[in-house]
């Protein structure tokens, strides 16, 4: 695989500040396949000042200049489709149509939404007697992480192109090698030197350094609640911006006049997606009492299926950290029936697609997140007990509700205290709004709420 011994700071290749470098591992068969610098506060030193320089030039461009670069972005990322798709399987593992069909195709989606957006945006409005523009905040620190490389990164930085921003990202360890290709199609679609910079690094070292640094105006993160705690508290601390896009512990559920057999098979099949690595992943099946043993059936079918098509987790100490949850689960006594902790191969970071059945809302298994191929099937009396256990966790990123008509369905999606609800198995939508409700973050992205983090208001009055 290709990897560059340099951080892409103002429009160029430029050797990090300390010789150290991180292996990138492929998790399917544990080999290096690359080698990338560990980037440390001085280049964050170097980063932060070229993106401000960049700040003023590139804030005075007109929307129409910034939709042209993210067209030019997008069709970069169109014609390198296929590298893309190989790069990310070589660094997360994941099967190459699922690269090929969501890691690639997403964030295409996505950059063409923007690259529209910013050319049909208003950042002018009037309000009685004033006029408000909308104006760019500053500089960006991006922090992402490995679990969807190029959407994550492309998520935070083609809104805050669009809106004026400058930005600097620190990506996640595991997956710099998607970062760094990233980097180069910003080059290509002729993006200004500055406006975009990459370091790559390890968290509490470059991630920590472009959170704590002064010259960026607003930190927006991905990644695990305890990290975004402790950014948002620096962010704070500091009367910064930030946004944040924490963990969830979504719910699906199934409502008694729903179509069973689909629900839990869609349901499967969201939870071993990505191998599980998705943060809202619907890993809590609601299921009335009276379908119970017959949903749980074909849910042990459904992931058996599965059986080891689905790629293996990110790193050696995701999977160690999925299994403890799957013994864990063993532990506090929920019913295994799909799966458990034997791997599926002799080599690899894989995990067996696993179901638990008799999972109660107090479990470990079913508050905290796994982040892994494992789904908890609960069982619920009625429709106030399904509400009670779908709204009972710290987290609201995402969920899904499955019923005999939609406004039934619609009825129940209200009462629940989470940022996207799924209809039916509604499709993916990269203008919805993203985001939680509670513990799973602060901000959206996508869409013009994704764009509106990046800009402030200036009020005018005559
Ligand atoms: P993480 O540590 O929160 O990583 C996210 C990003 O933050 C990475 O770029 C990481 O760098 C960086 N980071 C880590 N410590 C930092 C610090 N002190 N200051 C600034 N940046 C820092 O998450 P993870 O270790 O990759 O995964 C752990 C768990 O997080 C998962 O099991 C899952 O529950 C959750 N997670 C959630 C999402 C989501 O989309 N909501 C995505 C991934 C993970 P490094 O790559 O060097 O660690
Ligand atoms: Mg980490």
């Amino acid at each position: 695989m290709k990897a560059h011994d340099g951080m892409y700071i103002d429009g160029a290749w430029r050797p990090a500040a300390s010789g150290e470098g991180i292996d990138v591992v492929n998790p399917v068969d544990e080999q290096v396949i690359g080698r990338v610098p560990a980037g440390t506060a001085v280049d964050v030193d170097h980063a932060v000042p070229a993106a401000r320089a960049a700040f003023p030039a590139w804030a005075a461009t007109s929307p129409t200049e910034r939709a042209a670069r993210l067209a030019a972005l997008r069709d970069v990322l169109v014609a390198r489709k296929d590298e893309i798709a190989e790069t990310v399987t070589a660094e997360l593992g994941s099967p190459l149509p699922f690269s090929q069909n969501v890691h690639a195709a997403v964030p295409i989606a996505v950059a063409g939404s923007y690259a529209e957006l910013a050319g049909t945006y208003s950042f002018e409005e009037k309000a009685g007697n004033s006029t408000v523009y909308l104006e760019p905040v500053g500089v960006v620190g991006a922090i992402t992480p490995w679990n969807y490389p190029l959407h994550q990164i492309v998520a935070k930085v083609a809104p805050a192109l669009a809106a004026g921003c400058t930005v600097v990202l620190k990506p996640a360890e595991d997956t710099p090698l998607t970062a760094q290709l990233f980097a180069e199609a910003v080059h290509e679609a002729g993006v200004p030197a500055g406006v975009f910079n990459l370091v790559t690094g390890l968290g509490p070292v470059a991630g920590q350094a472009l959170a704590e640094h002064p010259g960026v105006d607003l930190v927006s993160f991905t990644g695990s609640t305890a990290v975004g705690r402790q950014i948002g508290a620096t962010a704070g601390a500091a009367i910064k911006k930030v946004a944040l896009e924490l963990g969830g512990k979504s719910a699906n559920v199934i409502l008694p006049s729903a179509d069973l057999a689909k629900a839990v098979n869609v349901g499967v099949a969201n939870v071993m997606s990505n191998s599980g690595q998705t943060c809202s992943a619907w890993t809590r099946m609601l299921v009335h009492r009276d379908q119970y043993e017959e949903a749980v059936g074909l849910a042990a079918t459904a992931a058996a299926k599965y059986g080891d098509r689905i790629g293996p987790v990110v790193n050696a100490k995701q999977r160690a950290r999925v299994l403890s949850y799957i013994d864990k689960g063993l532990a506090e006594g929920a019913r295994l029936v799909a799966g458990g902790t034997e791997s599926p191969h002799e080599q690899g970071y894989f995990i067996s697609p696993t179901v638990f059945a008799e999972v109660t809302p107090e479990m470990t298994i079913a508050q905290e997140e796994i982040f892994g191929p494992v789904l908890s099937i609960l069982r619920y009396e009625d429709e106030e007990d399904a509400l009670r256990i779908a709204n009972g966790t710290v987290y609201g990123l995402a969920g899904a509700v499955w019923a005999g008509d939609e406004t039934e369905a619609v009825a129940f999606a209200r009462r629940l205290e989470t940022g996207q609800v799924d209809i039916n198995g509604g499709r993916f939508n990269p203008l919805a709004p993203f985001g939680g409700y509670k513990q799973s973050g602060v901000g959206r992205e996508l869409g013009t709420h994704g764009l509106s983090e990046y800009l402030q208001t200036k009020s005018l009055q005559f």
